[in-house]
């Protein structure tokens, strides 16, 4: 929240090369399954914030664009690849895990779910472990560094 009471959402990619704010309320969060939005994020589905009426800057850099059809282009950072942003005439969104607080995002809607892979709905029900005990089958894990841009905006 700014002084005004506007919130306020940063954001960028995993390099920190693209970053980004928003000034003003997102629209609704989503997920989508269809089957280009899970090529376009390599994972099962593409969660997303529709940047709505609230004004998108981006404060470092600018993602590279693929025209992924003849309405729609996706934004990505060039140098790591972070998927960042779904671009269609009816606006903009925003990759939720590219925010610096995804947690505050959660979804609201499921779109594309002709293409829903179906284990999906049945993941929670994997065994889980933590990062820390993952480290007995994985010592590397003991002392790795993150070279991962910070949860929030940098100089540089
Ligand atoms: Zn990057
Ligand atoms: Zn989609």
């Amino acid at each position: 929240m700014t002084l005004d009471n506007k919130p306020v959402h940063t954001g960028g990619c995993q390099c920190g090369a693209v970053r980004f704010r928003i000034h003003g309320a997102l629209g609704r969060a989503s997920v989508c399954h269809c089957r280009m939005c899970q090529k376009a994020f390599g994972g099962f589905y593409a969660p997303l914030a529709s940047i709505g009426d609230a004004a998108l800057e981006w404060t470092r850099g600018e993602p590279r664009r693929f025209q992924s059809s003849s309405h729609v282009q996706r934004g990505f950072c060039a140098e790591c690849g972070t998927p960042l942003t779904y671009e269609a005439p009816d606006g903009v969104a925003l990759a939720i895990g590219a925010f610096d607080d995804p947690a505050s995002l959660p979804p609201l809607i499921q779109f594309g779910t002709e293409d829903k892979l179906s284990f999906v709905d049945t993941l929670h029900r994997l065994p889980a472990r933590t990062t820390g005990e993952d480290v007995a089958e994985n010592p590397f894990l003991a002392d790795i560094q993150s070279y991962q841009h910070p949860d929030h905006d940098t100089v540089r």
